[in-house]
């Protein structure tokens, strides 16, 4: 999948994890959801920095340097269960909070999980080589992938309707839906 698809996906994951264990949108933890929406651009995309070349390869230099001399394959080590482990472990030792480190986390495990929709596959169980995937075969950049990602856009503009609305004030269903659309017109 495309970085941007990965940005999508990865907010949809995040935010729905903070929608489903009731973390409120509070004046005080606007804070705390905008660092957690901008660890998930950066964590989403970060498993493509085993591809040199690639948007990601390019913005996370020197990491995507160091996988290329390691001669780490593209979707292999970096789209594995070990890695994201490593990776959640590795955030623990920072001064980032639980929900910040579990977003980030997510945000991470929501990228090699849609690229197992796509036809190549993953090395999920890296070191094990076997390549898994959905079956779903859609292919990077194609109508496949722009139909995927018009659905998670869908779905987050959705979820984020659902969290917004508890804080609007009962002004009625036309004046939301104005609120909902001023929202997302920016
Ligand atoms: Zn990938």
């Amino acid at each position: 999948m495309l970085y941007n698809t990965h940005m999508i996906a990865g907010l949809l994951a995040t935010e729905s994890y903070l929608v489903l264990t009731g973390y409120e949108l509070k004046t005080e933890n606007i804070p705390e959801i905008c660092i957690a929406m901008a660890l998930t651009l950066v964590f989403s995309t970060m498993p493509d920095a085993d591809q040199r070349q690639s948007w990601a390869g390019k913005r996370f230099f020197p990491l995507s340097l160091i996988l290329s001399i390691l001669g780490v394959a593209h979707r292999g080590l970096t789209h594995s269960l070990l890695f994201t482990l490593v990776v959640w472990y590795l955030l623990t030792l920072t001064p980032l909070s639980d929900v910040l480190v579990l977003s980030a986390v997510i945000a991470y495990a929501s990228h090699w999980f849609i690229d197992m929709f796509n036809v190549t596959g993953i090395q999920i169980l890296y070191p094990l080589q076997m390549k898994f995937k959905f079956g779903t075969n859609i292919d990077v950049d194609g109508f496949g992938e722009v139909l995927f990602r018009n659905i998670c856009l869908g779905l987050l503009a959705l979820i984020t309707f659902i969290w917004v609305k508890p804080y609007i004030t009962d002004i009625g269903i036309i004046e939301n839906l104005k609120f909902f659309f001023r929202f997302f017109s920016i």
